[in-house]
């Protein structure tokens, strides 16, 4: 018996097969269309979105008899927003991706009402999120707000058009870990809020039912896969990864090293409120307890890699940066903050953009190689040190295409000063969903069956000597303040 994944992400769409052990048998993945028809907006076409999900799913269980298959789960790109007709089942506009910059100004005005927000949803008032995405496409779709308060349109993020999809349009749901990102839940409460759809004037019929991330929610559609499968596991993908990470007690936290790296802590069942822009958002709810998580974006980490090698030519390969960076002992002074487009968590400067500083004639690639992985893990110990001012993270599990740099590991449990331990698989996210939805059927007891296995392939130690690393934190910190607010009009 398996269960199988689906891995709805912002690029590509995966599924995987996963036995009883938690091993990947199969994985099958297709990317999909970006669209990008004014500068900062980006959308997705959520018929393409089923389309290729459906193709990936049929891909990985191709040969496998659906009797076979115990439950679906479904990890998911967050935020991104979704209205589509109830009787049709079209979408009235294309998806609003989670990147989309075109509510800014709207969040602006809103901003009055951000520290309310912020203690109702954890969340900063941000475009990012989807209150202010629906609230747009109500506003600019025509017809679209009379028909939302006749009940005519659904909304849903990515999760709850798959779903909707895969019961031929019977479900209208989503998981509390994904309207946790709307900025209309209510994180106390754990269900939408009158008076955050009042700010976002929202109408309450165009919402989904909240249900836990693990259950049995329904059935596949029969004409899909041959028979009825069961779906019972639903969570945002970043949540799911912290739980195909094994992060399933407080304390306990993990970072993906993608594009950009995501750091998600477990605070247990108490929503901690850091006051440091941090997100606080619900990692999942299973049965009728809600555990919750302190989050931390960074914006760009493997993405800096690529641009050493795709815009500067100074390697060839992302893992040719390990090789040439290990060639020096340090960055011989050099600093290099990868703020792209801004900075994230913890410092949230839209106006910082990237800056190298140190340089002498001296200097050589292999400095500004070491000096941009040093800057992602400097970028992550900010997080890290953020985070450990409220609450305690005892070691950093660590998944995503740059955990497989062993140099990047040590100086991140040098710089971060926690124990750093790769995980074996590279798929936490589908994991994490796998497993939601195993646990939803009895496929998996309980979570002590799955903590067992996690299975580790590297530890990291921080070895550096402490004072060594507090100076180069020092200088991490000097740089920072020259990379920050620079981007503005008037300069
Ligand atoms: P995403 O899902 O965001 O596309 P992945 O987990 O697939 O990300 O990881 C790809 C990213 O990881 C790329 O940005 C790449 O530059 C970076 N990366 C891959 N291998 C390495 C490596 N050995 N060292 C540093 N970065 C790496």
């Amino acid at each position: 018996m398996y269960v199988l994944a689906l891995d709805q992400g912002t690029t590509s769409s995966r599924a995987i097969l996963c036995d009883r052990q938690g091993r990947i048998q199969r994985l099958a993945q297709r990317e999909f269309t970006q669209h990008f028809p004014h500068p900062g907006w980006v959308e997705h076409d959520a018929e393409e979105i089923w389309r290729i999900q459906l193709e990936v799913a049929r891909e990985a269980i191709a040969g496998v008899d659906a009797t076979q298959i115990a439950a679906i789960g479904i990890a998911n790109q967050r935020e991104t927003t979704l209205i589509w007709d109830r009787q049709t089942g079209a979408p009235i506009a294309r998806a609003i991706v989670w990147q989309d910059r075109r509510t800014a100004e709207l969040c602006t005005e809103l901003a009055p009402h951000a520290d309310r927000i912020y203690r109702q949803t954890g969340l900063v008032l941000d475009a990012y999120f989807s209150g202010s995405k629906i609230r747009w496409l109500l506003d600019h779709v025509p017809g679209a707000r009379a028909r939302a308060e006749a009940g005519e349109l659904a909304f849903g993020t990515i999760d709850t058009w798959l779903v909707w999809k895969l019961t031929g349009g019977r479900c209208h749901l989503t998981d509390l870990s994904n309207a946790s990102r709307t900025l209309l839940c209510d994180i106390h409460k754990g269900d939408w809020d009158d008076g955050l759809l009042e700010l976002f004037a929202v109408p309450r019929p165009l919402l989904p039912e909240i249900r836990a991330s693990s259950a049995l929610y329904t059935e596949t559609d029969p004409s899909l896969f041959g028979r009825p499968i069961p779906i019972a596991g639903i969570a945002g993908d970043q949540q799911a990864a912290l739980f195909g990470q094994g992060c399933t007690r407080p304390g306990m936290g993990k970072n993906t090293y993608g594009t950009g790296c995501f750091l998600l802590l477990n605070t247990g069942s108490r929503p901690v409120f850091s006051h440091r822009k941090l997100l606080t958002t619900i990692a999942w709810k299973i049965g009728d307890e809600i555990t919750y998580a302190l989050e931390g974006s960074v914006f760009v980490a493997g993405a800096c890699i690529q641009w050493l090698r795709d815009e500067l030519g100074l390697i060839s390969s992302a893992a040719e940066s390990e090789v040439l960076a290990a060639s020096v002992n340090d960055a011989g002074g050099l600093y290099l903050v990868p703020a792209f487009t801004g900075l994230g968590a913890p410092h949230w400067d839209p106006h910082a953009r990237g800056t190298l500083v140190g340089i002498t004639r001296g200097t050589r690639a292999a400095h500004v190689v070491r000096a941009a992985l040093e800057g992602i893990a400097h970028q992550v110990a900010d997080v890290v040190e953020t985070m450990q001012i409220d609450s305690p993270l005892a070691a950093l599990r660590v998944d995503g295409g740059g955990a497989q740099n062993d140099l990047l590991m040590q100086l991140q449990a040098d710089l971060a000063r926690v124990p750093v331990l790769r995980a074996e698989t590279g798929e936490a996210t589908a994991l994490g969903a796998a497993y939601l939805a195993g646990l939803g059927t009895g496929f998996w007891q309980d979570l002590e069956e799955l903590d067992g296995q996690w299975r580790q392939a590297g530890r990291f130690e921080p070895t550096m000597d402490a004072e060594r690393a507090a100076t180069q934190r020092r200088g991490w910190q000097r740089a920072l303040e020259r990379a920050k607010n620079w981007a503005v009009e008037d300069l």
